[in-house]
């Protein structure tokens, strides 16, 4: 048993050059090691990917990866080699003699991993080179991709239990993902057929996220604002058409942000560059659809804001999550609006199916999708309308009970508790006025009477003799957002398309006759925008640590050299720079100083691969450097910057 630990740990170091494993990361590899199928839930950034990789590393056989998309593909196969592991993918944008010599190779045993489309599991010369190799494991990424509830349903995930059923020995299966609701895990486990899986389910709260929702009047501008307040850091905003990207690229250009849209409408050449562009630190800003990101391991994005409400919960803390990978302070704030309702569900009805990857699927199940996908989309306008705590809202939808208490310090709706309010008094007001003023008025009529207006309906109609007459100071803008608070919550009903009038639901009595209480979260719109906020909570106070340098106490001169030396190499490479070391191994680098090879095998996140490619030049900048200046090392020890 000791041996199996130490040769884990060995590998880890070896491959990964890190020293010790995540939570539930061993876990996870010792299931895989003894032969037991398993799946992991684990949020983006806690680390699935060593979980599968470091045990295909000690299998005598291959490992299969099925995965959804190229470019995560193309992402993990590029840091793969960055460690010295010898791995491949096949996907739809090689020629023929391209996959034909990928398949010859691996047919000789020269790969430890293969990445393969789920389209390809049954083309006739896959599954020929499939029925005879030696296959350990088979890995599904991305596993959520095969539950009809899950939010990127592609039925050619169905086609994985057939494809195992056909290779010679079965083969150990893991399936990963970071999204999965109770029922979607359920699916997993079920559709994959999973023989006596090991499941873990790892914490899904991303405590260095700050989450917000804004209701803002002019979301260009504020996007403008947010952005503005990073102006050195990297950030993506998600739009839901690509109408909207355009604009936005447009606002933030003119305003000297380096910034590039990605969206389908582009050349796939145009895409690749505008995401390299990203990746490789040369625009601080990407504007993209949700066609943009998955498998993207940027570490160093420090915020994501989201132009428009997501179709449900899983995109957007998907999404979100690919904020702060390295661990580090990060923002995700979404700019809601009802029209993003409305847009929401239109997608839904007029979704088509031109995605290329996907298949044909009948009428009755797309009609089954569809109402599955309304049932998220409302959870998710759930989220964007709770006066409650943001990230217990996520963490309760994930079923995760959430420890958070009172106040989990980096949500608005935690940050600012101030902009809860009583309206009891007020919706009394506009739910009797609506009684006494049946049938057949209009939002207008009723904040009219209410406030006193002499304007011609009014009079004509006689309102000015109501009880409820004039009995409001509050403006227009307040009394119709409580209105539409109301409409939202299921005590007003409007009905009719063209001139919708106002009834009261029977849910309404509990306010008039119940005398029930009721708070919302007061006029988002408006508060946020006259006034942005300051947040004096936790997240305020840490925020400042963006500054890894200052953080970490260690010197900003030399981590900036380091940074430049790496610059270089990756772009003699031609491969993004955090694949070369993240901004954790440069700080680990400038406390540890190392000044030998063997001294530069202890800094966090070097390998033996890559302690041999750039020992040399690190130590000796780092030589040079402590020789014409005073830099002291620092005891302390461990990764600089984790995840979790
Ligand atoms: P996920 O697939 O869960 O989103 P990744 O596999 O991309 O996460 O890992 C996120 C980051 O954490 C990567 O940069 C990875 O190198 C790093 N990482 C993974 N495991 C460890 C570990 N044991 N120690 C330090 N860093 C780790
Ligand atoms: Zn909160």
């Amino acid at each position: 048993m000791s041996t199996t630990i130490e040769k884990k740990l060995e590998v880890l170091k070896k491959y990964f050059g890190y020293s010790a494993f995540r939570p539930n990361q061993a876990e996870i590899v010792d299931s895989i090691l003894a032969h037991r199928d398993c799946l992991a839930v684990m949020p983006t950034g806690a680390g699935k990917s060593i979980c599968f990789q470091l045990p295909a590393m000690l299998f005598p056989g291959i490992t299969i990866v099925i995965s959804p998309l190229i470019s995560l593909m193309n992402d993990q196969i590029r840091s793969l080699r960055q460690s010295g592991i010898s791995a491949a993918y096949l996907n739809s944008s090689q020629s023929n003699s391209e996959q034909y010599d990928i398949l010859n190779r691996a047919k000789s045993n020269e790969y430890q991993l293969l990445y393969v489309a789920p389209e390809r599991l049954d083309e006739v010369v896959f599954l020929e080179y499939a029925k005879n190799a030696d296959i350990a494991m088979v890995t599904v990424d991305e596993a959520h991709c095969i539950s009809q509830w899950g939010q990127d349903f592609r039925p050619a995930y169905s086609k994985i239990p057939v494809f195992i059923a056909q290779l010679k020995n079965r083969p150990v299966v893991s399936a990963f993902t970071a999204t999965a609701t109770q029922r979607v895990r359920e699916d997993i486990l079920h559709s994959l057929q999973l023989d006596n899986p090991k499941i873990v389910v790892a914490g899904f709260d991303r405590k260095n996220l700050l989450f917000e929702v804004k209701t803002p009047t002019d979301k260009n501008k504020t996007v403008l604002d947010l952005i503005k307040k990073h102006p050195n850091d990297y950030g993506i905003v998600y739009c839901s058409t690509r109408k909207n990207v355009e604009e936005v690229v447009a606002k933030l250009k003119t305003n000297g942000i380096k910034a590039a849209p990605y969206h389908a409408g582009f050349s796939a050449q145009e895409r690749t560059q505008n995401q390299e562009d990203f990746l490789f630190d040369k625009i601080n800003v990407i504007v993209a659809t949700n066609a943009f990101g998955m498998g993207i391991d940027k570490s160093n994005v420090s915020y994501v804001i989201h132009y428009n409400m997501p179709k449900d919960i899983e995109s957007y803390y998907q999404e979100a999550g690919r904020a702060g990978r390295d661990g580090s302070q990060a923002e995700c704030t979404l700019l809601f609006s009802g029209q993003d309702v409305v847009m929401g569900l239109w997608l839904i009805e007029n979704s088509s199916d031109n995605d290329s990857d996907k298949e044909e699927i009948d009428a009755k199940l797309k009609e089954e999708l569809r109402m599955k996908a309304r049932e998220r989309l409302r959870a998710m306008e759930r989220y964007c309308k709770t006066n409650d705590c943001l990230r217990a809202y996520i963490l309760n939808y994930f079923g995760e009970p959430d420890d958070l208490h009172e106040n989990c310090g980096a949500c608005s709706n935690c940050n600012n508790p101030n902009e809860v309010v009583d309206i009891t008094i007020l919706a009394q007001k506009i739910l009797s006025c609506i009684y006494k003023m049946y049938p057949k008025v209009g939002r207008g009529l009723v904040i009219d009477t209410l406030r006193g207006s002499k304007n011609e309906k009014v009079m004509n109609k006689g309102f000015y003799k109501l009880s409820t007459y004039n009995i409001c100071t509050e403006s227009v803008q307040e009394l119709g957002e409580v209105f539409d608070f109301l409409v939202e919550n299921g005590y007003i009903q409007m009905v009719g398309e063209q001139y919708p009038v106002c009834h009261l639901t029977t849910k309404a009595n509990e306010i008039l006759r119940e005398r029930k209480s009721l708070s919302m979260k007061q006029n988002l719109v408006t508060k946020a925008e006259r006034k942005e906020k300051e947040y004096v909570t936790r997240f305020k106070k840490e925020h400042i640590v963006r500054d890894v340098a200052v953080y970490y106490n260690v010197n900003d001169q030399l981590l900036t050299q380091l940074k430049k030396l790496r610059r270089q190499i990756a772009d003699n490479q031609g491969v993004p720079a955090f694949q070369i070391f993240q901004d954790s191994s440069l700080v680990d680098m400038c406390r540890i100083l190392p000044k030998t090879a063997d001294e530069f095998s202890m800094v966090s996140g070097v390998g033996a691969y890559k302690q041999q490619r750039y020992a040399a030049a690190f130590t000796k900048l780092i030589t040079d450097f402590t020789s014409h200046n005073s830099v002291e090392k620092t005891t302390e020890t461990g990764l600089a910057l984790t995840a979790n």
